[in-house]
């Protein structure tokens, strides 16, 4: 009976053991040592029909598209943020289109005052995501070589198209930032670049935009910025317009989708449904994980 009783209760504390195993793998991945934040830094004052954001869409919706940033801060170390938001917008959008607060100050909501950012992951050149590296003076910016080396330079020669897109006054920002020993230039696809934090290329929404993957295992953050625009894209595997080619653009969506169980996980780079999904820890700004 003795002997019995001890078997059941080592199968007991055997079971307990694997389970706490299972747990740990699952909930408490290294993920644990960072906090991830979005921030909604501006806002268009009007709203966009969903096809305009869907290649192929049928739908007859409009939404809101508001423009963020993301925190990803490490427990007693790093805080890195990706994407740099703007602090102009590009000549051909006038400022009245938007209600905006600078990134810098939605960040000292949560009291992270710039001099605190100590990197930023660049996803792609595009006005609204680069125009603000300088107000964070202390940070390294990691960017895609090639992203870096077609914005600086192929960019601007006859027969390319950057206007849409590119702001002439964020390239000597950038080149500046080399010059200071402040770009580390990332080349290639998934490139762990700190613990636990690694980034991705695939979607052309750039010559070679990226995107990052917080966590491992079961238990990760995407933050896809303009790989996917809404969760619309995400949800119906429909392309945005702007992407070099639409194809790697509809591949890479599938690929994050395959990469996590639960889509709410993808962050998208301008889909207002962020601020409805997770836990509001401060006015525009969310707790992701
Ligand atoms: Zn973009």
């Amino acid at each position: 009976m003795t002997t019995r009783l001890s078997i059941q209760l080592r199968v007991k504390i055997g079971t307990l053991i694997l389970l706490l195993t299972i747990l740990q793998f699952r909930g408490f991945s290294q993920i644990k040592n960072y906090e991830i934040f979005a921030l909604k830094f501006a806002t268009l004052n009007f709203k966009l029909p969903v096809a305009a954001a869907a290649v192929g869409s049928t739908s007859n919706d409009s939404t809101e598209i508001c423009y963020m940033v993301y925190l990803i801060k490490e427990k007693n170390g790093k805080n890195i943020l990706v994407d740099a938001g703007f602090t102009e917008p590009l000549q051909t959008y006038p400022m009245q289109a938007f209600t905006f607060v600078r990134p810098d100050s939605v960040l000292k909501r949560i009291n992270i005052n710039p001099t605190d950012i100590t990197d930023i992951i660049v996803t792609h050149p595009h006005w609204d995501h680069i125009d603000g590296i300088d107000l964070f003076p202390n940070a390294m910016i990691w960017m895609q070589k090639e992203d870096f080396n077609y914005f600086v330079g192929t960019a601007w020669q006859k027969g390319e198209n950057p206007e849409n897109n590119f702001n002439k006054n964020d390239v000597p920002k950038v080149i500046r930032k080399n010059l200071d020993g402040k770009l580390t230039l990332i080349k290639g696809d998934s490139i762990e670049i700190m613990p636990n934090i690694r980034v991705f290329i695939g979607s052309k929404h750039t010559f070679e935009s990226q995107y990052v993957v917080v966590g491992s295992g079961a238990d990760k953050v995407i933050i896809a910025s303009d790989n996917s625009w809404l969760y619309y894209n995400l949800t119906s595997l429909l392309s945005i317009p702007v992407t070099l080619d639409q194809k790697a653009y509809l591949n890479n969506l599938k690929r994050m989708r395959g990469m996590v169980k639960d889509i709410d996980f993808i962050i998208p780079g301008h889909d207002p449904l962020v601020f409805t999904k997770f836990s509001k820890v401060a006015p525009g700004i969310v707790r992701i994980k």
